[in-house]
């Protein structure tokens, strides 16, 4: 009759005197627990920190150990198409309070197809695409905008936003269409898309410094260098692995807060020294920006509305969907003012304004 002997976290098997098998384990670690309603929002959601945790110094972490439960019935690796529940999915797939609608280690031919199919991201990637193409489609007309009489300085700082602006908008698109092809995809398109929203920030600035300080040379070299220095890091800074690691949270909140901080100053610095410029309507698109940012921040940051009814939002009306236009409209808000302001330098009397 084989014996079971439980003591000193030691598990003893033995069967007979020549087979006994010990097992330790750490007591501290056993629950108990009944079947029940798993509350799917409490779960860990995904991040660049939490797929970049998992491999820190080769260690195996709470994050592998929970991915190597969930998936061991199916094994890691591409699967057929199929949309998964939130407590199915690693950690770094979930969204917070989107319950269903998940791809998973899909391959980067289902990946280019889930662009026209239904899932919980469908129209994330829609919604940037869209931008990106009729951004692309219209660039032209964009910078035929100008007047006749724009210089060359005009129309590059005019492209460059533009370009900028469908930058953004393709990193975001490559970033929802291919993340769920494993961690380092994740980690690559997070990366990307990081970096579109420091060439946004770089692109809107510069163009805004650009009019603002068209007749005083040195100090708008001297933004814009300093903005570009700044952007830089934010955009190059994911390229590299450890950038999205613990270990640089600091470095990137002050170069995101930077980058910030230096969007604002040199308007401030000419509202201030010179007044606001009579330059048609562009306080009413500056304000419509700021509005459409700040909407976009709210909704992104209150993950609304889907906080406040878990699961009905997963496909249509999730907070990331209303941040994508949210961000598309400032943009376009963005391009108006810079609109406005050029049409006030060049209409002449611009360098003898106080
Ligand atoms: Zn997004």
């Amino acid at each position: 009759m084989p014996e079971v002997l439980l003591a000193n976290s030691t598990l003893t098997v033995t069967a007979d005197d020549d087979i006994k098998i010990e097992a330790k384990m750490d007591l501290s670690a056993l629950t108990l627990s009944t079947p029940g309603e798993k509350d799917l929002t409490e779960l860990p959601v995904k991040s660049a920190e939490t797929v970049l945790s998992s491999d820190d110094e080769g260690k195996v972490t709470d994050v592998q150990r929970e991915e190597e439960r969930l998936w061991t019935s199916e094994g890691k690796g591409p699967r057929p198409w199929k949309l998964y529940k939130a407590d199915e999915v690693p950690d770094w797939l979930r969204e917070r309070f989107i319950l269903t609608g998940y791809r998973a280690y899909t391959t980067y031919v289902q990946n280019w197809r889930s662009i026209f199919r239904w899932h919980n991201e469908t129209l994330n990637i829609h919604t940037h695409l869209i931008a990106l193409i009729a951004t692309a489609a219209a660039a032209n007309a964009l910078v035929m905008r100008l007047e006749p009489n724009a210089d060359v300085w005009d129309r590059t700082v005019f492209s460059a936003y533009i370009a900028g602006a469908a930058f953004c908008f393709g990193a975001s698109t490559l970033f929802h269409t291919h993340f769920p092809n494993s961690p380092e995809a994740f980690h690559t398109y997070c990366s990307l898309d990081t970096s579109g929203v420091s060439v946004l920030i770089m692109a809107s600035t510069t163009i805004i410094c650009y009019h603002f300080f068209y007749c005083q040379p040195v100090v708008r070299a001297v933004y814009i260098g300093l903005i570009i220095a700044a952007n830089s890091v934010g955009i190059l800074g994911p390229l590299w692995r450890a950038w999205t690691t613990p270990g640089f949270r600091s470095l990137r909140v002050a170069v995101f807060l930077g980058s910030a901080v230096l969007s604002c100053v040199p308007v401030f610095h000419y509202l201030i020294a010179y007044g606001f410029p009579p330059a048609g309507s562009w306080l009413l698109y500056a304000g419509l920006m700021v509005v459409f940012y700040l909407g976009g921040a709210f909704v992104y940051l209150m993950r609304f509305p889907e906080r406040w009814s878990p699961g009905t939002f997963d496909y249509i009306g999730h907070s990331h969907t209303f941040w994508h236009c949210f961000i598309v409209a400032a943009a376009w808000s963005h391009y108006c003012c810079a609109i406005e302001l050029h049409r006030w330098r060049v209409g002449g009397e611009y360098c003898a304004h106080p």
